[in-house]
């Protein structure tokens, strides 16, 4: 076509086509749901729009926010349209092909040592996953604010993009028009079609309709000539000789009829557009909530998620939620943790999807949580940012917190790997709960460090983080234990809980700080992590007691009266010491009672850095 642009696509981006394009992935039903999930968020958006704004929508058609998905089997087209949102020109160029985003070079690095393209969705590029079973795409466009386009590729670097002259016109939206590989012909089946959408799509708040040929029985006007003939091939059981014949009684002019089978098209529904959320939690079945997972984020791993929790909140905020653990970390959890924002909830008012983009529904540290609120207390007709300082909001990040640290505790609670004081033997005995054991250790490993966040940033929750956190010490034999448990162990007369940070337990074990404590039998905790130093300059006390950093000025162990004669008794040597070392930043020189068999050790100042964290500002780990 003459009036066509061409475009090159961004070096990356042709790199993740060659790849989609060359994989020999067996599973290539993705796309499907990739093109599907994609009409979803454009319907999302004009839906959002509409909402302060009736007239964006338009008018008949135009305004039904639906999908529609159409077969073309000689021209092996398969079509995917939407009533959503739609792309101008600049957003066909810059969203199919000139503009990376920040997943895409994640994503090739990803393929080239996994190969597993189901997680396409996460990393927001879904839209290239059709060249697994297309090697022609057309993407027709109609926005509110631009005359209709064409995008069209053949994958080969390049794409080009004209205005549409020749097409129908849309009102608004997109079809995808995917010309299919000769070995993609399944997907010209209605059945198969059926059965993806059915397996993932089952959660697409809009309407999926199949453009489904059906063959019916018609009955068609017969010539005079030809009736004699036919009469005996139609009516061929008793019953309806009997019809024929009132019928002839009836009306002596009644045009004579014949019954031919026809394919006639109509639209079928696919899905049933449910909303598990607002159903009550009893009658959700553990698969509905894991697919539900699966949709909400993009992860079809099949991979359970790790805990859930649906709850209805009601009184001056009204809300309903669903709240998951993931089975595993995302692969960019804790990159640029401060600067990014990763909010997980998807926002609904009303079930109109507003955004899932809200940072002030959940704090940094849980945004490894997935899932969605939908309240019903919240205006619908203003705009994102004046929903975002609606006072409600507050309210309802307070009681998400809540229930997310409850469903964390509730995960540690039900694991019978975990020390629990008194079930734990009819637990094991029961093997009841041989699905949950090791459950929390996992989660742990995963999202520990989000818990630590936690009690660095939310002091009003501090207590309850504390409660979930783990560590190894001296006496857990190389598992993991926790403050009420260490607790518990504490000896008799034993006010502070001791810990040691460094930079591995390895380390740590061979250090002269612990020597004495551990003659004694005094339990001190491994901190490892490069966050724990900073955790610690939190983390002041736990159900009364204090922490002490065992390498650090201050350390009381029991009673210990000898200490005061040997204070007086080497008070010369220490005085002298001290002098010598004038100018060398050494605060004081005193009598320690922490050591067994080393003569001598520098400690830090109770209020100074560690050691170790002089070593973290230096290298800045964190
Ligand atoms: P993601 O959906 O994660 O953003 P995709 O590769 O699936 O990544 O899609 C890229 C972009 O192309 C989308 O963000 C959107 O801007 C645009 N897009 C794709 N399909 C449609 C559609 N049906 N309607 C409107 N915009 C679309
Ligand atoms: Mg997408």
């Amino acid at each position: 076509r003459s009036s066509a642009e061409k475009f090159e696509f961004q070096a990356e981006v042709s790199r993740l086509m060659d790849i989609i394009i060359n994989s020999l992935y067996s599973n290539k039903d993705i796309f499907l749901r990739e093109l599907i999930s994609n009409a979803s968020d454009a319907l999302d958006k004009i839906r959002f729009l509409a909402l302060t704004d009736k007239d964006v929508l338009g008018e008949g058609d135009t305004a039904k926010l639906e999908i529609q998905i159409k077969l073309d089997k000689a021209k092996k087209i398969l079509s995917i349209r939407d009533r959503g949102i739609g792309m101008s020109k600049e957003d066909l160029i810059k969203n199919l092909g000139t503009i990376a985003k920040s997943g895409t070079s994640a994503f090739v690095e990803k393929m080239q040592s996994s190969g597993d393209l189901n997680l396409i969705g996460q990393f927001g590029v879904g839209f290239y996953s059709a060249y697994l079973v297309a090697d022609y795409i057309e993407v027709i466009s109609k926005h509110n604010d631009d005359i209709q386009h064409v995008w069209e590729s053949k994958a080969d670097g390049k794409f080009a993009v004209s205005e549409d002259t020749w097409n129908e016109p849309l009102g608004r939206g997109t079809e995808i028009r995917l010309h299919l590989r000769d070995e993609a012909g399944e997907y010209l089946e209605e059945s198969k079609l059926k059965d993806l959408v059915k397996r993932y799509s089952e959660f697409i708040n809009f309407p999926i309709h199949l453009w489904a040929s059906k063959e019916v029985e018609t009955e068609v006007p017969v010539e005079e000539d030809e009736s004699a003939e036919e009469e005996s091939e139609t009516t061929s059981t008793e019953e309806e000789k009997e019809e024929d014949a009132e019928e002839e009684e009836g009306s002596e002019k009644k045009q004579k009829t014949k019954k031919v089978k026809e394919t006639v098209h109509e639209w079928e529904l696919l899905n049933d557009v449910k909303a598990i959320w607002l159903r009550s939690p009893k009658e959700v079945t553990e698969e509905e909530y894991t697919k539900f997972y699966h949709s909400l984020a993009k992860d079809f791993s099949e991979e359970k998620p790790t805990a859930w929790s649906h709850f209805n909140a009601e009184g001056d905020v009204e809300f309903k939620a669903v709240l998951y653990v993931p089975p595993k970390a995302a692969h960019d959890q804790y990159e640029r943790y401060y600067n990014s924002n990763k909010a997980n909830l998807k926002l609904f008012v009303r079930r109109v999807f507003i955004s899932d983009e809200f940072d002030e529904l959940l704090p940094k540290y849980l945004s490894f949580l997935k899932g969605l609120v939908d309240s019903d207390t919240l205006p619908l007709n203003v705009s994102r940012e004046m929903l975002q300082q609606h006072s409600s909001l507050k309210t309802i990040k307070k009681k998400l917190i809540r229930k997310a640290l409850d469903m964390i505790r509730k995960l540690a609670e039900e694991d019978p790997d975990e020390v629990h004081d008194d079930d734990k033997k009819d637990m094991e005995k029961s093997g009841e709960n041989d699905e949950k054991k090791g459950q929390y250790t996992k989660f742990w490993k995963d999202f520990g460090k989000s818990i630590k966040l936690g009690i660095i940033e939310d002091a009003s929750n501090r207590n309850r983080l504390a409660k979930l956190l783990r560590f190894e010490t001296t006496k857990s034999d190389g598992k993991l234990t926790s403050l009420d448990q260490y607790i518990k162990r504490m000896k008799k007369g034993q006010k502070d809980v001791f810990y040691i940070i460094g930079s591995s337990k390895q380390q740590l074990e061979k250090s002269p700080f612990l020597e004495r404590l551990i003659k004694k039998g005094y339990e001190v905790i491994f901190f490892t992590d490069p966050v724990d130093e900073y955790l610690m300059q939190y983390l002041m006390d736990y159900e009364d007691k204090k922490f002490q950093n065992v390498s650090k000025e201050g350390l009381k162990v029991g009673k210990d009266s000898k200490v005061k004669e040997l204070k007086e008794a080497f008070k010369e040597l220490t005085k002298w010491w001290k002098e010598s070392l004038a100018g060398e930043n050494v605060d004081d020189v005193k009598i320690s009672n922490r050591l067994a068999d080393t003569p001598c050790i520098v400690v830090t100042s109770k209020f100074g850095w560690s050691a170790n964290m002089e070593r973290i500002m230096q290298s800045q780990t964190l």
